[in-house]
């Protein structure tokens, strides 16, 4: 969620991490699955890097243990591929697809799935974009952000736009998976310790963050109950069979549209999903993914380190097919010792091994611990 925001906003917390540096201790109980656990790190590019300097980034990466890196090719507007349809930004996949090739790292496009903040379909395509329960849409009303211009998933344009995306990807020879972010509606409670940053506070469900009540979702859940959710509904967020419409809704897109295009051409579908995916209707126990990555970002939650591990317990155990869960690390928050921590818990709580929020927030110290 909300990654650069997040950032600026712990940038604070993230200074301190150097502070804290300690001997990391190699002779852990965990040592043993420590060995099968596959690493991943999230990146955000920078623009303008030569092939030679990513070669040097991957092969460093791949010493310190790394196995796969997610690279954020895509973020809602311009791609960093040769897209068929979308402004092109600079074409650093097909690069990094050559370069994994040859240090023997695993690539996988890490894209913005819902929110669409192109200006050519913010004024071409207003039908695509969800609506809030004050029937406000979210490319002229985007919540706590500017970029918040999440799409419907019950839009038939919005899935052929999503899936043209997919299927362009699914083509590229080389490219071992891709990575789905933001599959979900807008936050209608966000995260606890985030609320006093968008200066809201979030005791219940409140109408100008719950969404999709545009025309097609009122009129496909008025077919299935006979009930208008915005006009017979007394308590929309009280009704069962409203909420679970709404979970349906994405996994039915997630399910029926966005996997099958990258399964097909053999590449592995991964998502980021949330601890807490009721507030942003996102079921992914549902979901036929190849792996998860839950974002176990614990200081968004006011949550300790124990956190991470209940929830991998929990969400690993609802998984109606059973898939690797990497542990979702946000790296600004932890010191180097708290990381190890982090592992360990993680370890021993089921996960498949972890992933790193994100590269440019390891610090030496978090390093050598792998
Ligand atoms: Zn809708």
């Amino acid at each position: 969620m909300y990654r650069r925001s997040f950032i600026k906003t712990m940038g604070i917390v993230g200074a301190g991490i150097a502070s804290g540096a300690t001997t990391f201790l190699s002779c852990t109980g965990s040592d043993v699955s420590n060995a099968k656990l596959k690493k991943w790190v999230w990146i955000v590019p920078e623009s303008g890097l030569s092939e030679g300097e990513w070669e040097i980034r991957l092969d460093k990466l791949k010493q310190k243990g790394i196995d796969a890196v997610l690279v954020q090719v895509y973020a809602s507007h311009t791609a960093w591929y040769e897209s068929d349809f979308l402004p092109v930004q600079e074409p650093l996949l097909e690069t990094l697809i050559e370069v994994g090739k040859r240090t023997g790292m695993e690539v996988h496009a890490w894209i913005w799935t819902m929110p669409n903040n192109n200006p050519y379909y913010i004024e071409n395509h207003p039908d695509y974009y969800v609506v809030n329960r004050l029937r406000k849409p979210a490319h002229t009303h985007p919540a706590y952000v500017g970029y918040y211009r999440f799409m419907c998933p019950n839009q038939p344009g919005v899935k052929d736009f999503l899936t043209r995306n997919i299927r362009f990807l699914a083509n590229l020879g080389g490219l071992d998976g891709i990575h789905l972010d933001y599959i979900r509606m807008p936050d209608v409670i966000i995260a606890e310790a985030l609320q006093p940053v968008y200066n809201v506070v979030q005791d219940k469900e409140y109408p100008e963050f719950d969404y999709c009540y545009c025309e097609r979702c009122r009129q496909l859940f008025r077919e299935k109950t006979g009930a208008d959710p915005l006009k017979d509904l007394d308590d929309p967020a009280a009704s069962k069979e409203w909420v679970q419409f709404r979970y349906d809704s994405v996994s039915s897109l997630v399910n029926g549209s966005l996997i099958p295009p990258i399964q097909q051409k053999g590449k592995q579908a991964t998502a980021a999903v949330f601890p807490n995916w009721e507030s942003v209707r996102q079921q992914w126990s549902k979901w036929n993914m190849d792996a998860f990555f839950p974002m176990l970002y614990h200081n968004f939650y006011n949550a300790s380190l124990d956190w991470i591990g209940e929830q991998l317990i929990s969400q690993i155990r609802a998984l109606d097919k059973p898939a690797p869960v990497y542990s979702g690390l946000f790296v600004p928050a932890l010191t180097a010792e708290e990381l190890r921590e982090a592992v360990d818990i993680s370890i021993r709580s089921g996960a498949a091994g972890y992933a790193l929020f994100s590269y440019r927030s390891m610090e030496e110290d978090h390093w050598k611990l792998l």
